[in-house]
């Protein structure tokens, strides 16, 4: 059985991805109400049409993003930009970045735990498994997701690990070396995340076991074998209800 069992945050404990689209439609809605306050005479977009394109464009400078050929603020004035010029829109390199200022201000209002979690975290910590976080990240914004979720009545402060305050990021194994330390063996702690790439292989490659929570319903890249694998957190619940019965 594990000693340690720890969690990655972002769509593992909750949808990163509902919390951002619905901060980025909130933030449009704002805009065409500041434009119509304005008396300001521009095309009359409705909010699903603007929020596909907005996506579209999101999809298509991603890689580029990814692939380190463009910073993550002219990722953002791209896709922004882009969608405003495709209905004609005003827009300037400026009010993109105002946009997502006030966008991602508003992403932790949206952050709501997966079903299950409450329950599974009680479980767990009625057995006395050591509980954690490891998350990539800027410490001040994942802290809020934390202190939003609840997550200080089953994991203490110092069991939260956050990239920008470690000096270390998953997949690198050296991250999870030392989270485990030197009391725990490698195969007694268990990791579960959604990113193949950070979360699975990184843990197995230090030695942890790992559960693949797929909640974005992505492929396998490499041969790596996780313990087990599972599209909601609420499954992961029952597998271990199941085991510690
Ligand atoms: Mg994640």
């Amino acid at each position: 059985m594990w000693q340690k069992i720890y969690f990655d945050l972002d769509n593992t404990l909750f949808s990163y991805e509902y919390a951002f689209q619905h901060a980025i439609r909130d933030t449009y809605l704002e805009l065409v109400d500041h434009w119509k306050e304005a008396h300001l005479s521009v095309p009359d977009v409705p909010l699903d049409d603007w929020f596909e394109v907005f996506k579209y464009f999101s999809d298509v400078y991603w890689e580029d993003y990814q692939n380190k050929h463009i910073s993550q603020r002219d990722y953002r004035r791209k896709r922004y930009m882009e969608t405003m010029r495709h209905f004609h829109l005003p827009c300037t390199p400026e009010e993109a970045d105002q946009f997502h200022a006030s966008a991602y201000d508003r992403v932790l209002g949206y952050v709501q735990p997966f079903p299950g979690l409450y329950p599974l975290l009680q479980l767990l910590a009625d057995h006395r498994f050591e509980l954690g976080i490891i998350t990539n990240g800027h410490a001040h914004i994942q802290r809020k997701k934390c202190l939003k979720l609840g997550l200080e009545r089953y994991i203490p402060d110092q069991h939260i690990y956050i990239s920008e305050e470690i000096g270390l990021a998953k997949p690198d194994p050296a991250f999870f070396k030392l989270v485990r330390g030197t009391c725990c063996p490698a195969e007694a702690a268990l990791f579960i995340g959604d990113t193949w790439e950070h979360d699975v292989i990184g843990a197995l490659e230090a030695g942890w076991q790992a559960v693949y929570l797929n909640t974005q319903n992505r492929p396998r890249t490499t041969s790596h074998q996780p313990l087990a694998e599972f599209q909601h957190l609420y499954q992961f619940y029952q597998f271990i209800q199941e085991l510690l019965r």
